[in-house]
Parts: structure tokens; sequence; C-alpha cells
């Protein structure tokens, strides 16, 4: 569990601006979620925590170390996309444990956390399935383990749901809020799905042009006449 704090955050492409001034105070163990029209910052922002993104001026604070001049993977974040990237060659076990391997855990460690991994996106029992004989929402699921397989600090999720149909969607959602409660982690979650958000966040940001506008729980968000 960690905190995110984003201080006076400006992003400009070229002489566009995307985000202006954005401020954003994240809890530890929270589930957020951004909202708003396409094209609003969404992705800007949420890959500036991951640091894909470079502001132009700001600082992005994870627990109490300043990390904008980390690189991803000293961040102690995992980033799941919209377009999932399985390995179609590898199984549900090397998918989950590319990561893993790469850094040389012990085989023993690596097991562990597959086991456990698995088991928390009820998957367990299938880590020798190929992605192509498993369902979309099955595959999100790997791709989620392969995140949460690392431990990390906080979990971001941009648009992880936007590729499934709605009755998956609906069923995933109910997923997510289960793996927050279970994992205890800090998410923040990017969406333009208004159900989504309302359902699992426990604070919703509304972002319109590069701006803060609202950050409230759900009921207070949607609650004007
Ligand atoms: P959202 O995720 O809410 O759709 P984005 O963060 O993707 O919004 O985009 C915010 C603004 O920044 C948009 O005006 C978009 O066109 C612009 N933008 C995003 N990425 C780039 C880029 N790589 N180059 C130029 N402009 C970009
Ligand atoms: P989930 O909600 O977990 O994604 P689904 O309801 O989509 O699961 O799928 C139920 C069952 O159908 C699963 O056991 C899955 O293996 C199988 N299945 C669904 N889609 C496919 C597919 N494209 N190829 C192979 N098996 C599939």
């Amino acid at each position: 569990m960690a905190t995110i704090e984003l201080e006076h955050i400006r992003k400009e492409y070229g002489n566009d601006i995307a985000i202006e001034d954005l401020n954003l105070d994240i809890q530890d163990g929270e589930f957020v979620t951004l909202v708003g029209p396409s094209g609003c910052g969404k992705s800007t922002t949420i890959e500036t925590i991951a640091g894909l993104t470079k502001p132009t001026s700001g600082t992005v604070s994870i627990g109490d170390r300043d990390v904008t001049k980390l690189p991803p993977k000293d961040r102690g974040i995992a980033m799941v996309f919209q377009n999932i990237a399985l390995f179609p060659h590898k199984d549900v076990y090397d998918n989950i444990s590319f990561g893993l391997q790469l850094r040389k855990f012990e085989k023993e460690e690596i097991d562990k956390r597959v086991e456990k991994a698995a088991e928390t996106v009820q998957l367990n029992g299938m880590l020798d399935r190929m992605p192509s004989e498993m369902s979309g929402g099955q595959r999100q699921r790997v791709a989620i383990a392969r995140a949460i397989v690392r431990q990390p600090d906080a979990f971001l999720m941009d648009e992880p749901l936007a590729n499934l149909d709605a009755e998956l969607r609906v069923h995933m959602r109910t997923q997510l809020q289960r793996i927050h409660d279970e994992l205890d982690t800090t998410i923040v979650y990017v969406t333009h799905d208004q159900a989504q958000a309302m359902t699992m966040s426990d604070r919703i940001a509304v972002i319109n042009d590069g701006d803060l506008q609202q950050f409230a729980p759900p009921l207070e968000c949607y609650n004007e006449p």
C-alpha cells in the first residue's frame, strides 16, 4: 500500500497543454477512479504516475518517496492496459511469471507467488492453458495476475475492461472489487464508464480539460439534481 501524490503537474505536447496544474492526493489503499471525456488527460495522468510520461513540470510521490525522476521499474507500481499483450506462445504460468523470471527470482518463490496471484484472480488450475484457449475475461485476469505477482505498492489500470463485452465487464467489476479488498492495495483506475466508477471507487476524480473538477466519493459526485 502507498499514498500517491501529484503536485502541480503540468504536461505540454508542443503547443498543446494536456494538463495545466493538477494536484491529486490519493490515500493508502484507496480505489480512485479517473473519469472524464476523451482527451481530458486521464491517460496522461496515470502514465505520469507510472513514469511512462515525463511531466513538463511538477512532482510525483509514491509513499514518502519523490519518484519524479525514477524510471517505471523503480516506482513500486504495476500497470494494466486496455490492450493486454500476453505472450501467445507462453502458457499462463509463464505469462504471469515472466517478470519474476527476468529478475532471477528463485523457482520456489516464483511458484509460490504465481500460485497466490492465480488464486486471487481465480485462475488456479489453469496455469498450463495457452492464451488462445481462454476467454477475454480470463485473459484480462492473466494480465492482472502478471501485475500483482510483483506485489506492487500501487496498481494502475487504464480502461482494462474496455475491450470486453458488457456482461463480462459487469462480472469483472465484481472481481476487481474483490481483488482490491484482498490485496489491500492502492488502485488508480481510468475509465469513461460511469457504472464502473460508481460501483468500484472510494473516490472519483472528475477531470475536464486537464483540470481536476471534483474529487469525492461516488454519491457526492453524481448527486446533483
Ligand atoms: P484521455 O486519456 O482522457 O483520453 P489523454 O491523456 O490521452 O486523454 O490526452 C490528453 C490530451 O493530450 C489530448 O488533447 C491529447 O490529444 C493530447 N496527447 C496525449 N498524448 C499525446 C501525444 N503523445 N502527443 C501529442 N498530444 C498528446
Ligand atoms: P470468464 O467470465 O471467466 O471470462 P467465460 O464465461 O467467458 O469466463 O467463459 C466460460 C468458459 O468458456 C471458460 O471455461 C472458458 O475456458 C471457455 N471459453 C470462453 N471463451 C473461450 C474461447 N474463446 N476459447 C476457448 N475457451 C473459451
